[in-house]
């Protein structure tokens, strides 16, 4: 069994992003940079975030932190994007999901310039990839790939069970796998919760990528031998023994999956680390765009 480690391929990611972006800053160019918003301080979002940040200056990027307070209108949000949109010196832009109810997650989504549209959630973005036309990946499926790449996971004519049809793990993920890309070309079924026969459904993918946020969902008796099994799950179960009060659980059993699967990715230090990689992938690209290299 390979374990798809996300810790090696996210390194292996930054390197090269690193190397690259250490060139053009000895060529006096300036540094790529990423602006997150972060509303208000959701302890998982105050995380990630957390970690974007530390991410962009290990590669050498620049990166801006803006808060607001979680009671903060929809429009003073709206109109620090548009600011963003509007500053040369910025070339990404992301928001921290989810949002307080009383903003709405797609306004603010379709208010980010697509061209600074990092996170590839904008409806520009997501057109261009089911066309297979070039866009900015969803952080997290395009991690996927690029963690598929690294440890040379073999696609091609493969049945891949994606479960989960989210905007931004689920469908991007089953859109790029069916696509005729080096790590792509699969044959794929997509599940959601009215799939009926999930469990029969899951037994015949040779790779199954779990994206439902369902801890421990999916079990050995669901996966042929050999499968690869990429747990996308990140979901906080509250644990007395652990020291911060709760433990991150995947959406695949670890250790029964793991004892039938070819590769298979942990929970944490798998596709979390491979996320960060896919945002600095589109940072430096949106960087590029905008520099002119
Ligand atoms: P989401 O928007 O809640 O979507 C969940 C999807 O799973 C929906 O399509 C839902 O179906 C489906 N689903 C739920 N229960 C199901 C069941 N019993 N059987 C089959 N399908 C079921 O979630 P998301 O944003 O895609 O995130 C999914 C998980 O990935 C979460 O744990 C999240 O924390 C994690 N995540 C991790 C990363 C990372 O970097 N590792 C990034 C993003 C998200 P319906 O559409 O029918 O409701």
């Amino acid at each position: 069994m390979i374990l798809l480690d996300g810790k090696v391929a996210s390194a292996a990611v930054k390197e090269s992003i690193k190397q690259e972006t250490d060139v053009l800053l000895a060529n006096g160019k300036r540094a790529p940079h990423l602006a997150a918003i972060l509303v208000g301080n959701n302890g998982a979002s105050e995380t990630y975030v957390a970690s974007k940040v530390k991410n962009c200056e290990e590669v050498g990027f620049q990166s801006s932190l803006i808060r607001f307070d979680s009671d903060v209108d929809e429009e003073t949000l709206l109109n620090q994007i548009i600011q963003l949109n509007n500053d040369t010196s910025v070339d990404g832009i992301l928001v921290q999901l989810p949002l307080p109810k009383h903003i709405s997650e797609a306004k603010v989504i379709e208010t980010i310039s697509p061209n600074k549209d990092v996170d590839g959630f904008h409806p520009i973005n997501a057109g261009k990839l089911v066309q297979g036309l070039p866009s900015f990946i969803p952080a997290t499926p395009y991690g996927i790939m690029l963690m598929l790449e690294h440890y040379n996971i073999q696609t091609k004519g493969k049945h891949a069970v994606v479960i989960g049809r989210s905007n931004i793990v689920g469908r991007p993920m089953s859109i790029l796998l069916s696509s005729n890309l080096p790590y792509g070309n699969c044959t794929v079924t997509l599940c959601h919760s009215h799939t009926p026969n999930l469990n029969e459904l899951c037994l015949q993918g040779d790779i199954v990528v779990a994206a439902l946020g369902r801890p421990g969902f999916v079990k050995a008796e669901m996966v042929k031998e050999g499968a690869v099994i990429i747990d996308v799950g990140i979901t906080r179960v509250t644990d007395e023994t652990a020291k911060k009060g709760f433990r991150i659980k995947g959406d695949v059993a670890f250790d029964e999956v793991a004892a039938k699967a070819a590769a298979i990715t942990p929970v944490p230090g798998g596709v979390g680390l491979m996320t960060i990689a896919g945002l600095l992938k589109n940072t430096l690209q949106a960087y590029k765009a905008s520099i002119g290299v």
